[in-house]
């Protein structure tokens, strides 16, 4: 049989080259599977992509990474959900205008409407009211306790790292331990067989690579995709319009100072700024979109809140990136797959990307094809349903800006207007007037935002649903799990280690295992 796949070449060495390769290898290559990643020194990886979702535990989990290694060797803290200041009316956080997105459901999640007694208490945010982990996060604890085993949580958990760490990490444990090949050089061409497929990748110094299946890791450049194949990229610009950022990274005042357990993302007039927290310092950068403010603009917005938030006053240049919002209208064509950067980017907020990329691994992995004629079949199921997955997170992400008071640009007023919504939007917010966001208002089991984000960025943003005729019991209920979560809070704080004190502690101790 020729026909048979059982060569995957992987074209780029960043996180998404890595991560894909190195779940490949785990989990196919015991059944020789042979994997090779080539990546070339000339063209750098992103270098940014440091905020993650909770389904990373589980990725790394399946690499086989041990969660202490991965902690120690990727300057890793622990991220709790997001918290949005400034979102809904442009005032400081101090007045009110800051909401959180915990990765915590709501006690009562999905069996108890919980909107009654919300719109009850009064002005009270949803999630300080629905969730632990808020209060958690504030007084800066630790998402888990010392004897906690790895990877289990006490309150849900993502990470941030240091993006070129975390590819490092990858790529010594796909070579070293899961028998990956790694070439380091430049792909010059593409070479094909005579029904269209791609036969090998040509490099420099180690000649033709071939495969039976190629995975296009490459970047913004979306060599295969993009380049060889010429499928487009869906533009989201008319909905999402970041389309640059300003990123640096900046120390601590004191090696001591607290570690923010949650990503804090502030918006300013034109765009918002991201501020992650590694134990050794914060990476911070300004997004905004080129049509509404010049990068003068973001680079004074990115300094005053560097200010603002005690950061040295000497600093490095930010480094500029750009990219072009939207996604390809195919992903996976003939026997090319295209995850990562190449097969799309829309923006930095809700740290979608990295998400995206573990649930591409993650199929690909699952349901791998194992010989070359029903490769087309699997691509086109995939196709259908990362095209739905997408338009998802566009969905989500537009909620954030479609929701926001804020009155001092046009950049605002744009986002508000419902001409710059996705359809999608215009048909579910009036009917999330009458009621809350559920589960089968979404098409997947494995969402990557579930119907709890929703309502925490729904509800954050002051979106307030029509009171509805309402039982004492359903509110009596939905009351009774606003105290469930108040309790757990009482019990949590005080158990919970401080978020440094534990990031120490796996320095020096570790986890469990
Ligand atoms: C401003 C910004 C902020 C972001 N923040 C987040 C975040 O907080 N959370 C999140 O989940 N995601 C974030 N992302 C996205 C995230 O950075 C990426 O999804 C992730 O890093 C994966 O990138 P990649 O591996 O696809 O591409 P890259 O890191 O760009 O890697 C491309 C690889 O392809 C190789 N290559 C290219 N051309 C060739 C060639 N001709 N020959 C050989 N090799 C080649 C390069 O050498 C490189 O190894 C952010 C992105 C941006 C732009």
């Amino acid at each position: 049989m020729t026909d048979l796949v059982r060569r995957i070449l992987v074209l780029g060495g960043g996180s998404s080259g890595w991560l894909v390769a190195a779940l490949l290898a785990a989990e196919h290559g015991p059944r020789g599977l042979q994997i090779t990643v080539v990546e070339s020194s000339e063209v750098p990886t992103i270098g940014v992509g440091e905020g993650t979702w909770p389904t990373m535990r589980d990725t790394l989990r399946r690499i086989g990474l041990s969660e202490t290694e991965f902690i120690r060797h990727c300057q890793a803290s622990f991220k709790q959900g997001s918290r949005f200041d400034g979102w809904i009316h442009g005032r400081d956080a101090a007045d009110g205008d800051r909401y959180y997105h915990p990765f915590t459901l709501p006690v009562g999640h999905g069996d108890v409407d919980l909107v009654p007694a919300w719109l009850a208490a009064g002005e009270r945010p949803f999630a300080d009211l629905a969730s632990p982990a808020v209060q958690v996060c504030e007084a800066g604890r630790a998402p888990k306790q010392e004897q906690t085993p790895e990877f289990a949580a006490v309150a849900n958990y993502a990470y941030h790292f240091d993006a070129g760490l975390f590819s490092q990490m990858l790529r010594e444990h796909a070579v070293g331990q899961l028998g990956v090949r790694h070439v380091v050089d430049h792909v010059d061409a593409v070479l094909t067989q005579d029904d269209g497929d791609l036969r090998g990748l040509q490099t420099r110094a180690h000649g033709l690579l071939e495969a039976d299946l190629f995975v296009d890791c490459s970047g913004m450049t979306a060599l295969l995709i993009g380049g060889h194949f010429g499928v487009p990229l869906k533009s989201e610009r008319e909905v999402l319009f970041n389309d640059a950022a300003l990123a640096l990274q900046v120390p601590y005042a004191r090696p001591d100072a607290p570690l923010a357990s949650c990503t804090i993302a502030t918006a300013w007039a034109k765009g918002w700024i991201w501020d992650i927290g590694l134990p050794a310092r914060r990476g911070v950068g300004c997004v905004y979109s080129r049509s509404h403010a010049s990068e003068e603009e973001a680079q004074t917005a990115l300094h005053a809140y560097l200010d603002a938030t005690g950061a040295p006053a000497e600093r490095n240049a930010p480094r500029p990136i750009r990219f072009d919002p939207g996604y390809r209208e195919r992903f996976w064509v003939r026997n090319c797959l295209a995850i990562g950067l190449s097969s799309g980017f829309i923006e930095p907020l809700e740290a979608s990307a990295l998400a995206l990329v573990e649930q591409s691994a993650a199929r690909l992995c699952n349901e791998l094809p194992l010989r070359r004629d029903v490769m087309d079949g699997v691509a086109r199921r995939y196709n259908e349903d990362f095209v739905y997955r997408w338009a998802r997170v566009i969905d989500f992400l537009k909620l954030h800006y479609a929701l926001s008071r804020r009155e001092d640009s046009d950049y605002w007023r744009l986002h508000r207007d419902p001409a710059s919504w996705p359809a999608s939007m215009r048909e579910l917010l009036p009917l999330w007037r009458l009621r809350a966001p559920a589960r089968h208002d979404f098409g997947r089991i494995d969402e990557i935002f579930p119907a709890a984000s929703y309502q925490y960025v729904l509800y954050g943003m002051g979106f307030r649903p029509e009171p509805q005729p309402v039982t004492a019991a359903t509110l009596h209920t939905g009351q009774a799990c606003f105290e469930e979560a108040a309790r757990q809070a009482r019990r949590f704080v005080p158990a919970l280690p401080g978020h440094r004190a534990l990031i120490d502690h796996i320095h020096q101790t570790g986890f469990p295992r």
